[in-house]
């Protein structure tokens, strides 16, 4: 299967990575001069889970790679999503699947504008990565990766590509309500990611604050508005503020979620499309998320104090 990583950062690297290893015939996609040049003279280096690994792969600008894809996975930030597909629009045939895992809302709104529904596969991710240097990442976690067709007639395709998954040891698992993990997802990094980036806090002293509960449930409350009026999708405030609070003490306090980190390395964050999305949605409904727009506001805030361009 000709498989193509459109955005082959942290997470996109850590999944060609797995596919390759399994004998998918896999390129690797993205526009970074310094990344390409070294993974094409030194490899992918690459340690999943702890184990080091160097992988002969080729890498390669979008515009480089010529034959039309049976399979691309998508892996920009969600402010990339667009451009990628701009760029790859010579890849993507009358059958080319295409998997989005971008965390963030409204991405099958932006595939729906390049792609039929029935190529288009909807899905989150729970591995983590990261991109230590050029051509240097590391990829941890067990899964699992869960996805569903857009296509109520497609649910033997996105069989097929959880199949893949799973034999690439990336735990692939078909979903019956994608948009639900989507949503529940987006309530994870719209609370304990902006929080933290704004209080340049890590997630254990972000959750020994005294007014954590309070920012909990005003931000969860605006999300679940937001997810029934979008996409009928039904949150459980409490069932949500109870894992948050249970993830943090599952020994991971230490830990400074993404958005933290894209601040502290003046990258810009993917606020619009958390808590900036649910602005969005609620006020296309003639309702306010003033808790989400405040936190919006903050981060885009932080961002112009650094000097980082949107
Ligand atoms: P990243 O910034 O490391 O990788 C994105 C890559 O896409 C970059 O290398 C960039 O050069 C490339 N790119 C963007 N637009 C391009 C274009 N038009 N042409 C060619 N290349 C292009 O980001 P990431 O950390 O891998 O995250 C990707 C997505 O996955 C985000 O939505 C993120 O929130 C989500 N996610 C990340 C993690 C993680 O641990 N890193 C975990 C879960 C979900």
């Amino acid at each position: 299967m000709k498989i193509a990583i459109a955005g082959s950062g942290a997470l996109g690297s850590g999944f060609g990575y797995q596919l390759h290893k399994n004998g998918e015939d896999v390129t690797l996609l993205d526009y970074w001069e310094e990344h390409i040049q070294a993974v094409n003279e030194k490899g992918l280096q690459i340690t999943v889970n702890g184990i080091e690994d160097t992988a002969k792969m080729e890498m390669m600008k979008p515009a480089e790679l010529e034959e039309e894809m049976d399979l691309i996975f998508i892996f920009t930030k969600s402010m990339g999503l667009e451009s990628m597909l701009e760029d790859i629009k010579h890849l993507i045939g009358e059958n080319t699947k295409v998997v989005c895992l971008l965390n963030g809302l409204g991405h099958a709104r932006t595939l729906e504008k390049y792609l039929e529904p029935k190529n288009i596969f909807m899905g989150t991710t729970m591995w983590t990565a990261g991109l230590d240097a050029p051509g240097v990442t590391h990829f941890q976690g067990e899964g699992p990766v869960e996805l569903q067709n857009s296509d109520p007639n497609e649910v033997k395709a996105a069989k097929e590509i959880v199949e893949v998954l799973q034999e690439s040891g990336l735990y692939g698992v078909y979903s019956e309500n994608v948009d639900y993990t989507t949503w529940r997802k987006a309530c994870v990094n719209g609370t304990m990611n902006a929080l933290s980036a704004i209080l340049d806090a890590n997630l254990a002293e972000l959750f020994e604050t005294s007014t954590i509960n309070s920012m909990l449930y005003s931000i969860v409350t605006e999300f679940s508005l937001a997810a029934k009026l979008e996409d009928d999708v039904d949150l459980d405030v409490d069932e949500i503020v109870g894992y948050l609070t249970g993830v943090t003490a599952a020994n991971i306090g230490a830990h400074y979620p993404s958005m933290h980190q894209d601040i502290a390395n003046r990258r810009p964050t993917e606020i619009d499309f958390l808590n900036g999305a649910v602005v969005e949605i609620l006020h296309e409904h003639g309702e306010e998320a003033k808790y989400c727009q405040a936190i919006t506001d903050l981060i885009h805030a932080k961002e112009d104090v650094l000097g980082i361009e949107r």
